[in-house]
């Protein structure tokens, strides 16, 4: 379920790149705000990084972590992750995929699937607007809600 090492050594070299380049100040609170961010599978809500973020910089303040997610985001750093209704919620895999999310907990998990990313757009969503993005968001119980049932 864990982000692997490298995958979070691999995003935290892009920010520190991405920072470099936009000339944006690697403050201490970015680089934090991000790591906990790059380190996690869950999409946690803005809210969630706060307290996490919180407990190794006290001083941090919430504003502090939203405008961070913003700048974050302008820098295609970080998306949303609009797939359910409440607060928004964050991704630091900004490579394309899809998301299974489960509707008993809640939890959003990522997966790739090459034969997804090739789903044809249909002539009637193609009638209402130019397209742009296919992400496809399945919507179960997950293996672990489902192993909880079963015993
Ligand atoms: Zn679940
Ligand atoms: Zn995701």
């Amino acid at each position: 379920m864990a982000v692997g090492k490298k995958e979070i050594a691999r995003r935290m070299q892009r920010f520190e790149d991405v920072c470099r380049r936009r000339g944006l100040k690697l403050t201490v609170q970015r680089a934090e705000i991000f790591r906990e961010l790059a380190g996690s599978n869950e999409h946690p809500h803005a809210e969630t990084i706060y307290r996490r973020v919180h407990r190794r910089i006290p001083a941090i303040s919430v504003d502090t972590v939203y405008r961070t997610l913003g700048v974050l985001e302008g820098q295609g750093l970080v998306r949303k992750a609009e797939v359910l209704a409440g607060p928004v919620r964050y991704d630091a895999n900004v490579k394309h995929h899809h998301h299974f999310v489960c509707t008993r907990c809640r939890l959003v998990q990522d997966f790739s699937s090459p034969a997804m990313d090739r789903i044809p757009v249909p002539q009637a969503a193609r009638a209402l607007g130019k397209v742009l993005s296919c992400e496809v968001h399945l919507r179960g119980i997950c293996a672990r809600c489902a192993g909880r049932e079963g015993s």
